[in-house]
């Protein structure tokens, strides 16, 4: 039997999101959807956007309402006019196999006639951003006196937007005898203040652990000069061909500024900030959700209730000044169940910044090293190779072509064809990165025992990838990303064939046809020894102390790079490459300091009174 079904959902509602693709129930809905069945709790939901909230209020909603009856019986407030359309449009498609279901969206930014006309033929669900459903109460034109049921979604963004005052106004006008239903990613204690106020001993669902953000997001942060950031920033992108990102400036001109050199530089890139109209935002949004832009790049306020799945990475260009919002950018990727990265670009300053967001998640980040040029064309080729095997050909089309092509290419060997199709990308990439500098920031000794020393981990074993002064040897291991192999997996991997606990394992880099780990001096030559006879898909799996030497003092991670592995073989220039899948990359600047193209953003000094970030409140 379906499971939606089994959690007490009409079949006609199954049907409908059968259609949509929802097989089993996330586990918010799994567990929030049978209390709410119930109609007669209030409700607590701390859950990360992406996680399926929607429907789990939705569906319960659908059964609880009398369609026969054509006034409002529930009310769900949100934040932003995005999130408002998305909870509508989520609502009609759960009930399309329903009778006289109808469902109004309101917000600001839009004819106010359509929506009262709406309102006025009748309707028992209204979605509506607080701002525009006061404007509506105060023309007196809704009546909420027997209204069953509200919902507070994103009840922190509303909050943080400003919207208490309205929230009170609004809720002051609906019956005592509502159940009050309230979701929210994290749990301030503004949060809970309004919980207090409106509810009834709620029922409380934490999904995950408090205020942890989504289990399925990696948190990495690289360390750079101010000067290197935008080269810094490239960098990473170029290392992930696949990327699909949001990147989150702190205002709108540093949006923009960003956006604009990108774009110079070639890439699918626009920015989404409040000085653009509203049709101007939708038409950004339009093309991001249609993967028409690869990068999208915003300022928080602009991004929030973006819903769009299959964001790889979240990219905190600058890092936000509230560890909410850091929950909320990050919140963008991993959304259905998928999983992402969320990325911060810091200068060794910020790093107490991030050390707060990770107490206020609960969750360590991974100090991650730039790629290094070569690191970057070795996965662009390996892109390259996979994208050419895994190309649908259209044998109809090419048919015709084939003699030709097969006459034009008798005198190569299969080798030498093979070669000659992968450098056509690959080529661009050497030529942009050779003699690429080493982006990553030193960092001083002193300065990450301050850090550890701060934090009460002074004589713990340091967490990989940062300082500490315990002796590792760095070890290489002839597996990679290419044999998908992440950090985790390859940790999991290293521990069991090794025998050695991930405790004791220091900084993994997974690279793309090998990788390094750190394992503590007395411990290497054991785990070399347990990996002897270890195969990996045939393939002999081959363990080495790396060529830099035996044994490291573990030092900030930044400065050292492969050393024997990749001797020789880095690249000179300044990084950036551009990448508009067209082929007419313009090799734009970003080249030292004096690029054009960027030279912009780097003077920031965030003194430009339009240039201020939106919130006051700091970490
Ligand atoms: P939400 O948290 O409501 O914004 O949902 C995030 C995404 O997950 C949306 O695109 C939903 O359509 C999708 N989704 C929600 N529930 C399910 C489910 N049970 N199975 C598959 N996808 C789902």
């Amino acid at each position: 039997m379906n499971p939606f079904i089994n959690l007490g959902i009409r079949h006609d509602i199954v049907n409908a999101i059968s259609e949509l693709g929802f097989e089993n129930p996330t586990p918010i809905q799994e567990q929030s959807i049978p209390v709410l069945l119930t109609g007669s709790n209030d409700f607590v939901g701390l859950a990360q956007t992406g996680t399926g909230k929607t429907a789990a209020f939705g569906l319960p909603l659908l059964e609880l309402l009398d369609f026969e009856e054509n006034h409002p019986q529930a009310l769900v407030l949100c934040p932003t006019r995005e999130l408002c359309l998305q909870i509508t449009n989520d609502i009609k498609n759960y009930s399309k196999k329903m009778g006289n279901v109808n469902v109004v969206a309101v917000y600001g930014g839009a004819s106010i006639s359509d929506q009262l006309r709406q309102i006025r033929r009748g309707v028992q669900i209204v979605v509506a951003t607080p701002g525009r459903m006061l404007d509506i109460i105060n023309r007196k034109a809704i009546d909420f006196t027997k209204v069953k049921f509200v919902v507070l979604d994103e009840a922190d963004e509303m909050l943080n937007m400003g919207f208490q005052e309205d929230i009170d106004s609004i809720l002051s006008t609906t019956p005592d005898t509502k159940k009050t239903w309230l979701f929210s990613a994290t749990m301030p204690a503004e949060v809970r203040r309004i919980a207090k106020k409106y509810m009834n001993e709620p029922f409380e669902l934490t999904m995950g652990t408090k205020n942890t953000g989504n289990a399925n997001i990696e948190h990495e942060y690289y360390i750079v000069r101010a000067r290197d950031k935008y080269a810094a920033f490239k960098r990473i992108v170029d290392f992930n061909p696949d990327i699909f990102g949001i990147v989150f400036c702190r205002t709108k001109i540093e949006t923009q500024d960003i956006a604009e050199s990108l774009m110079k530089d070639g890439y699918n890139a626009d920015s989404l900030h409040g000085d653009l109209s509203q049709q101007q935002r939708d038409k950004v949004m339009k093309r991001y959700r249609e993967r028409n832009l690869q990068l999208l790049i915003a300022t928080d306020v602009a991004a929030r209730g973006i819903d769009v799945n299959d964001v790889t990475h979240v990219i905190n260009y600058s890092l936000p000044d509230e560890v909410e919002n850091y929950t909320h950018r990050s919140g963008r990727t991993a959304r259905a169940g998928k999983t992402g990265v969320s990325i911060s670009i810091i200068n060794a300053k910020e790093l107490g910044k991030i050390r707060q967001i990770e107490r206020g998640l609960g969750k360590k980040f991974v100090k991650a090293e730039i790629p290094t040029g070569f690191d970057v064309c070795e996965k662009q080729l390996f892109s390259i190779v996979h994208k050419i095997h895994d190309v649908e050909v259209n044998e109809q089309q090419i048919e015709q072509y084939l003699p030709r092509i097969m006459e034009e290419f008798k005198d190569l060997t299969k080798e030498d064809f093979i070669k000659r199709f992968a450098s056509i990308e690959f080529n661009r990439f050497l030529d942009y990165y050779k003699n690429a500098p080493d982006l990553n920031a030193p960092i001083e000794e002193g300065r990450f025992d301050r850090e550890r020393g701060e934090r009460g981990e002074r004589g713990e074993r340091a967490p990989r990838g940062e300082g500490g002064k315990s002796e590792y040897t760095r070890l290489f291991i002839n597996l990679g990303s290419v044999d998908e192999f992440n950090r985790g997996d390859l940790l999991g991997y290293i521990c069991t064939n090794g025998k050695i606990s991930g405790r004791t394992v220091g900084k993994i880099d997974v690279k793309g046809v090998y990788s390094f780990f750190e394992v503590p001096n007395a411990e290497s030559e054991a785990v070399i020894n347990n990996f002897k006879g270890v195969e990996f898909k045939g393939r002999e799996v081959r363990i080495e102390v790396s060529g830099e030497g035996t044994s490291t003092t573990r030092s900030g991670g930044g400065e050292r790079r492969e050393g024997g592995h990749r001797g020789g073989e880095r690249r000179e220039g300044g990084g950036g490459y551009n990448r508009s899948g067209g082929g007419e990359r313009r090799e734009g600047g970003n080249r030292g300091s004096g690029n054009p193209g960027n030279a912009g953003f780097r003077d920031f000094s965030g003194k430009r009174r339009e240039d201020r970030p939106e919130r006051k409140r700091r970490f």
